[in-house]
């Protein structure tokens, strides 16, 4: 084991709070029924295979994917469509979602079979066929991500080990209940990729997982397992490359632009999983905790699973939840009914008691510099902001780096003012968006006119 090469640039220490670190992941009985949102990845929504009143069986592709950085969904129940529609998730967007009845069987689609292939472009494809993404993060296809963009290369394979959010201990338990088929799913990733150097950045706070990892790797003399001086955001990309490397992503780069591809434990046993049975991604460990879950744990669940049952299954609430949220407290999502469902990328769902959130009222900026100490982006927070709510977002991303934000949450919970920081960068950026897609359009509109 070696120790980091860098520290990461600003960053905060919140309370960690994974009080379910060494509890056993338990699987959880089968949920009535799941519900598939076609989009759970980057990439245009999937096309429903199924139609009301079909039978499906598990692993079965329910929702075909339409660009590129789509991948298939699939089944994660034998039984019956019960519908196939549109609903509205976090975010305002209604989504079409495959609605499944399931029969308790778990009858396994009869085409699911361990990938045989080894050629390299055969097994990238093969990646895409099972539907995996990022499984901590915003969704990214994997199989997007195991080939560089024209003109880079890849060197060095990080495993993002640190799970800096709190509450979070998905990935931890992965590491110490499947070491060894992390590493079985590094080789296939070496494999595809002709990568030969292996990083693994745990936080030292991890201390058990970084133990298994180096005994489960210990006759791999490619393979190394870094520990990590915990600091929230390490477990972002660019933050862990830094950290473990000491390479600089260039600002709206990949982290390619350096020669690295970053894949998260998770996902790489999932491709393990992948090759070794054949079953696409159709179920994922979830950390279920916060103030007011009774039995806080991890839990094993199909994707498509409601997050009430989720709850239920932990004991359910010991009083009104004051927040429910999807992933961690620092990134994760709001949700505003338990009916949404857990999807692949899920990580955590998070319930927690008035004393858990900030309930401060928002008050004017005191200039402290506070939040700019805190940025790991090295950007400008309150300048940002004050601008976003001046209605000047394009002057936020084009003199202030606005679109190299990561939404990590440092600055706003760091600022002693209360001041909605994150939430503004996020609408700024959507403004971004907007202007520039309304002058695309208004540039073609010119050109058909000529
Ligand atoms: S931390 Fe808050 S109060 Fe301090 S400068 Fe930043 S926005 Fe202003
Ligand atoms: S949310 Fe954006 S601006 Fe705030 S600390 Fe993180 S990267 Fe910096």
């Amino acid at each position: 084991m070696r120790n980091g090469v860098k520290r990461i640039p600003g960053g905060v220490h919140p309370d960690p709070r994974k009080r379910t670190e060494n509890l056993e992941t338990v699987v959880m009985p089968l949920p009535a029924e799941v519900v598939l949102p076609m989009q759970q990845h980057i990439g245009a929504p999937c096309e429903p295979t199924v139609k009301k009143g079909d039978r499906v069986c598990v692993g079965q592709v329910v929702g075909a994917p339409t660009d590129r950085l789509a991948v298939p969904i699939h089944a994660s129940v034998s039984g019956t469509v019960k519908a196939v529609g549109p609903r509205l998730y976090a975010g305002g967007r209604h989504i079409t979602s495959v609605q499944i009845e399931a029969d308790g069987e778990q009858t396994l689609d009869p085409a699911l079979a361990p990938v045989s292939t080894r050629d390299p472009a055969g097994m990238i494809a093969s990646v895409r066929d099972s539907g995996i993404v990022g499984l901590g993060g915003a969704g990214f296809p994997t199989w997007y991500k195991l080939t560089p963009p024209p003109g880079s290369t890849f060197d060095t394979l990080v495993v993002n080990g640190a799970e800096c959010e709190p509450y979070i201990t998905s990935d931890y338990r992965e590491m110490v209940e499947e070491p060894i088929r992390i590493i079985r799913g590094i080789k296939l990733v070496q494999q595809m990729t002709g990568i030969r150097r292996v990083l693994i950045g745990i936080e030292d706070n991890k201390a058990h997982a970084i133990d298994r990892l180096i005994h489960a790797s210990e006759r791999d003399s490619e393979i190394d397992v870094l520990s990590l001086r915990t600091r929230y955001p390490q477990g972002g990309e660019r933050q862990l490359i830094y950290a473990v490397c000491g390479r600089i992503v260039p600002a709206g780069q990949l982290p390619s632009a350096v020669g690295v591809l970053v894949l998260s434990v998770n996902t790489i046993s999932a491709i393990a999983e992948w090759f070794e049975t054949g079953m696409p991604l159709t179920s994922r460990r979830v950390t279920c905790d916060g103030g007011v879950v009774a039995e806080p744990q991890n839990v094993r669940v199909p994707v498509g699973t409601r997050l009430g049952d989720v709850f239920d299954f932990c004991g359910g609430f010991t009083s009104h939840p004051a927040k429910v949220i999807m992933g961690g407290p620092m990134m994760g999502v709001s949700q505003f009914s338990l009916d949404n469902t857990v999807l692949k990328q899920t990580n955590a769902l998070l319930a927690l008691a008035p004393d858990e959130i900030n309930q401060d009222a928002e008050s004017v900026c005191i200039r402290c510099g506070r939040c700019v100490t805190a940025c790991p982006m090295r950007l400008m927070p309150s300048t940002m902001n004050r601008l976003i709510l001046d209605g000047k977002s394009e002057e936020a991303a084009a003199v202030w780096h606005l679109n190299d934000c990561i939404e990590c949450g440092c600055c706003s919970y760091i600022c002693p003012a209360a001041r909605n920081l994150v939430q503004s960068f996020r609408y700024g950026k959507a403004e971004v968006r907007l202007a520039e897609r309304r002058a695309a359009q208004a540039a073609a509109a010119a050109g058909e006119e000529k």
